[in-house]
C-alpha cells in the first residue's frame, strides 16, 4: 500500500525494515496507519511528537524458554512471549495464546491491536499480549499444569496487578489460568488480581466467560439498528469456531432471535438447518474437549463437512468469524456477499483478510472490525480488575449490563469518528481513530522518555 502521507510512509517503511517477515504484525500496522491518515493530516502534532514512530514499537518484548517434563519423563522445550506494547493509559492488558502457530509476529500483531481495543472500552488499560507455541490439545491435565507452572515461573518476573495483567485467549481457558494463578501466588506470596478470566471461587468475574461472544452480538445488534434499522430477529447466522467466543456468540445471537446454523473447528464445519443445539456443543467442547464433528453423531439431520473455510459458502444474513486470524479471505467475502449477507462482525482477532474487508465495505455490508466488536472480553476483564481491587463481586446482571453499555458506546464512538473524519459508516477507520486519539493524547501529556 502506498501512503499518501509522507510521515506515515516513512514510519511504515521503518516498521517493515525492522520486522522482516513478520507478516501478521505488518498487516495490522498497515491497516491502522492507513486509517490514521486523516488524523495526522489534520493535526501535525502527532508527527512533531513522534507519536506514530513510538506507537508501532513495543515498550518491551520478552521472549523466554519454557521447559517442562511430559508424562513419559521426556524434557520438552517451548518458547514463551510477552509483549508489553503500550502503557500510556493503564497497565498492560491482553491475553495469553497457547497454540503451535504462536511466534513473535503473531504476539506483536495481537499486542498492537490490543492498544486500540482497550482504549475503545473506555477503561484504563494499556495494550499487551503473550503466549507460547505450546499446544494444550492432546496433553494430559498434568502436562498442561507443568507447562503452565514453568511458563509462569518466568512470566511472574514481568507482570503484576498494577503492571501487566494477562488473561485467556486461544488455548488458554479456565484450567490454564487456574494453574498459572496458583503458581504466581506461590512464587510471590500475594493474592492479587494479576490475571483475569479466573475461576469464580478465587476472584473471577461473573459473565467473563460469556463476555466476548455476548459483546460481539450486542455490538452487532446496535450496528444493525443504527445503520440499517435491522436486528438479529429472524436472521440466519453463521459463526466460525466452536471455542469460547463462538459458543457464547451462538447463545446470545439465538436469544436475540437469530438462527445460528453453522459452527466449525480447524478440521471442518457442521451445518444444522434447524439451528445449532448449543447444549450439545457445550457438552462436546467444554466438557469432553472433543471435536465439532461429533455434533452430527448426536443431532439428527446435521451435516459435517471437512475443511473449515467451506463454512462461508452457507447462505446467511449475518456472519460472525470467531475462530482465528485470516480465516475469511476475499473469495469467501465474495461468496457471502453473493448470498446476501448484510452484516459481518469479527469475534476473532483479524479474521478477515484486507481483501475481504475491502469487498465488504465496497458492497455496503455493515462491518464490525475486531478491535471494536470483540472488545467485550477485555472490557469485562477490566471489570474483573475493578472487582478484585474493591475485593467485591458484582452480580451477573450488573456485569452484563455494564458490558452492554460498553459495547453500545464502542459502536457510537467508532461510528462518530468515522463521520467526523469523512468515512461515514466505515467502522474500520472509525474504531482505529477513536482508539488512537485517547492513547496518543496520553502519550503527548507524558512526554518522551530519554
Ligand atoms: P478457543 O481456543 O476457545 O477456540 C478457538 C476456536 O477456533 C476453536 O474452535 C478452534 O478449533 C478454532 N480454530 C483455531 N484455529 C483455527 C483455524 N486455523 N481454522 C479454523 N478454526 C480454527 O479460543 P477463543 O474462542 O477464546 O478465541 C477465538 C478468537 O477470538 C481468537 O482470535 C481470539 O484471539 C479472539 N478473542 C478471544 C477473546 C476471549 O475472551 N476468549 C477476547 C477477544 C478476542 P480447534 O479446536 O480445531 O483448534
Amino acid at each position: 500500500m502506498a501512503f499518501k502521507n509522507e510521515y506515515l510512509a516513512k514510519v511504515y517503511d521503518k516498521v517493515c525494515a525492522r520486522n522482516p517477515g513478520e507478516t501478521e504484525f505488518l498487516q495490522a500496522v498497515e491497516e491502522v496507519l492507513e486509517s490514521l491518515e486523516p488524523v495526522v493530516e489534520k493535526d501535525k502534532s502527532y508527527e512533531t511528537n513522534g507519536i506514530i514512530d513510538r506507537i508501532v514499537e513495543p515498550e518491551r518484548f520478552i521472549q523466554f524458554r519454557v521447559s517442562w517434563v511430559d508424562d513419559n519423563g521426556n524434557v520438552q522445550v517451548n518458547r514463551g512471549f510477552r509483549c508489553q506494547f503500550n502503557s500510556a493509559i493503564g497497565p498492560y492488558k491482553g491475553g495469553l495464546r497457547l497454540h503451535p502457530s504462536v511466534c513473535a509476529s503473531v504476539i506483536k500483531f495481537l499486542g498492537f491491536e490490543q492498544i486500540f481495543k482497550n482504549s475503545l472500552t473506555g477503561l484504563p488499560m494499556g495494550g499487551g499480549k503473550g503466549g507460547s507455541d505450546f499446544d494444550p490439545k492432546g496433553k494430559s491435565d498434568g502436562e498442561v499444569m507443568r507447562f503452565c507452572q514453568s511458563f509462569m515461573t518466568e512470566l511472574s518476573k514481568h507482570i503484576g496487578a498494577d503492571t501487566d495483567v494477562p488473561a485467556g485467549d486461544i488455548g488458554t481457558g479456565a484450567r490454564e489460568i487456574g494453574y498459572m494463578f496458583g503458581q504466581y501466588k506461590r512464587l510471590r506470596n500475594e493474592f492479587t488480581g494479576v490475571l483475569t478470566g479466573k475461576g469464580l471461587s478465587y476472584g473471577g468475574s461473573l459473565a467473563r466467560t460469556e463476555a466476548t461472544g455476548y459483546g460481539v452480538c450486542y455490538f452487532t445488534e446496535e450496528m444493525m439498528k443504527c445503520m440499517k434499522n435491522e436486528s438479529f430477529e429472524g436472521k440466519t447466522v453463521v459463526i466460525s469456531g466452536s471455542g469460547n467466543v463462538a459458543i457464547y456468540a451462538t447463545q446470545k445471537a439465538t436469544e436475540l432471535g437469530g438462527k445460528v446454523v453453522a459452527l466449525s473447528d480447524s478440521n471442518g464445519y457442521v451445518y444444522d438447518k434447524n439451528g445449532i443445539n448449543l447444549d450439545v456443543v457445550k457438552q462436546i467442547k467444554e466438557v469432553e474437549r472433543g471435536r465439532i464433528k461429533e455434533y452430527c453423531d448426536r443431532v439428527e439431520g446435521a451435516e459435517y463437512h471437512e475443511g473449515c473455510s467451506g463454512i462461508w459458502t452457507i447462505p446467511c444474513d449475518i456472519a460472525l468469524p470467531c475462530a482465528t486470524q485470516n480465516e475469511l479471505d476475499g473469495d469467501a467475502a465474495a461468496t457471502l456477499i453473493k448470498n446476501g449477507v448484510i452484516a459481518v462482525a469479527e469475534g476473532a482477532n483479524m479474521p478477515s483478510t484486507p481483501e475481504a474487508i475491502e469487498k465488504f465495505l465496497e458492497a455496503g455490508v455493515m462491518f464490525g472490525p475486531a478491535k471494536a466488536a470483540n472488545a467485550g472480553g477485555v472490557a469485562t476483564s477490566g471489570l474483573e480488575m475493578s472487582q478484585n481491587s474493591e475485593r467485591l463481586s458484582w452480580t451477573f446482571e450488573e456485569v452484563d449490563a455494564k458490558l452492554k453499555d460498553i459495547m453500545v458506546n464502542i459502536f457510537h464512538n467508532s461510528y462518530n469518528a468515522s463521520k467526523e473524519y469523512d468515512h461515514e459508516g466505515n467502522l474500520v477507520v472509525g474504531a482505529n481513530i477513536a482508539g488512537f486519539l485517547k492513547v496518543a493524547d496520553a502519550m503527548k501529556w507524558q512526554g518522551v522518555s530519554y
